[in-house]
């Protein structure tokens, strides 16, 4: 059933996330793949390796099932696991990027991916070009004919919940000669499979919803089949060969971690998509509110594309109040059952103010955020208990 083996793939989404790379320990039967909590392995004479397991930063058995499910989860060649979301990204960029090369980068990318572009890569000689990715006209302007090498695409992004057209990006890119690269942590690959709608490579942070129950940091990416964008055809390999090279692989109990995480995942986001559904509709009639972010809605820009490349529209909700920055605030402090923190996509409620904390980073930039804008991320609980909580809230201080 290993994704990797080729064999018969199993077709249902979840029967796919409680199979695919996962099969009975050979040992033992054990129905659930062990946490293999080992460094190296005993060889049968020189070179005699188990299985191919020489040594645990090359591959571990728990990491070689996690990688087998998500790759079959994304509908992708070959999947890696790391020991962060950042991790991955930073290897997929290094693995794959010359100096001299150009990346069109969102305007509203994760904070830390942002880091990456603006700092560490720009010092190896890699430049980047800051676009609206909802824009294709822009993202136009922004490719650098011979030198564009890589879109990086978000969508939904964080924390405004803006939508990007991943089939006409991935056209657009491969026009460019560049690779179409989607980071998917906000959607999960239940809700959506940009491989399936042409994009090249797909990231996440699987300390999201892929884990899913904010115990874990790791990450992961996965490489599509049959990558056509000249020069890259063998990026599967070079990713391989950085993983191991760069070292920043998951560990066995972060790897189990997700693997269990992934098996609820469909089960999870359809409960977090009807909750923030939920929570949307006190929100848009609420008078304390002055806009509503959620790719769900009619009135959103890009709901139409959302509605093509995804399943649902997730969990993520954000929101903007009448009363401005240091009502915000206040209101992040005075919910009860949503926890002021940053992350998202566990089974727990979460609120933040962007400003302030996850995007503070980002003040005085392109991709500043608005003052008075709170981001939630809408957990598992009893949409009644969620509802009254930020009703008590908003009614109390909006
Ligand atoms: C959290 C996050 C990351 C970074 O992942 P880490 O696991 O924190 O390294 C990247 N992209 C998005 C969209 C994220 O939310």
């Amino acid at each position: 059933m290993s994704e990797q083996s080729g064999s018969v793939e199993p077709t249902g989404f979840s029967t796919r996330a409680i199979h695919a790379g996962q099969e009975p320990d050979a040992a033992t039967g054990a129905v659930i793949t062990p946490i293999y909590q080992v460094s190296t392995y005993k060889q049968d004479g020189i070179g005699g390796f188990r299985g191919g397991y020489e040594y645990s930063r090359s591959a571990n058995p728990t990491r070689t099932a996690l990688e087998g499910c998500i790759a079959a989860l994304e509908g992708g060649d070959r999947g890696f696991a790391f020991s962060s979301g950042l991790a991955g990204q930073d290897t997929v960029l290094r693995a794959l990027l010359r100096p001299g090369d150009h990346v069109v980068v969102p305007s509203d990318a994760y904070g830390g991916t942002y880091r990456l572009f603006n700092t560490v890569l720009t010092s190896w000689g890699v430049e980047h070009t800051i676009a609206p990715m909802g824009d294709l006209d822009a993202v136009r302007t922004a490719v650098r004919p011979g030198r564009t090498r890589m879109l990086w695409v978000e969508t939904p992004t964080n924390p405004l919940l803006g939508i990007a057209d991943i089939a006409a990006l991935a056209v657009l890119a491969h026009d460019a000669g560049a690779l179409l690269v989607v980071d998917n942590t906000f959607a999960s690959p239940y809700l959506q499979q940009p491989l399936s709608v042409g994009a090249d490579i797909v990231t996440h942070s699987t300390t999201k919803y892929c884990g899913g129950h904010s115990d874990v940091v790791g990450g992961a990416v996965v490489v599509g089949r049959d990558i056509v964008v000249p020069g890259f055809e063998d990026a599967a390999d070079r990713v391989a060969f950085h993983q191991n090279s760069m070292g920043a692989v998951a560990g066995p109990f972060d790897s189990w971690l997700v693997l269990r995480g992934l098996k609820t995942l469909a089960l999870r986001m359809e409960k977090h998509s009807d909750n923030a559904e939920r929570v949307v509709e006190l929100l848009a009639s609420h008078p304390a509110v002055s806009a509503v972010h959620y790719p769900g809605l009619e009135t959103h820009p890009g709901h139409e594309v959302a509605r093509r490349q995804m399943k649902r529209f997730g969990g993520m909700v954000s929101f903007q109040l009448k009363a401005g920055e240091d009502v915000a605030v206040k209101v992040c402090g005075e919910t009860e059952l949503f926890t002021l923190g940053e992350s998202l996509g566990g089974v727990e409620s979460l609120i933040e103010h962007p400003a302030r904390m996850t995007h503070a980073s980002v003040a005085g930039t392109e991709l500043e955020v608005p003052g008075d804008l709170i981001r939630l991320s809408v957990g598992i609980e009893d949409a009644d208990d969620l509802v009254a909580d930020l009703k008590q809230a908003l009614d109390r201080l909006g």
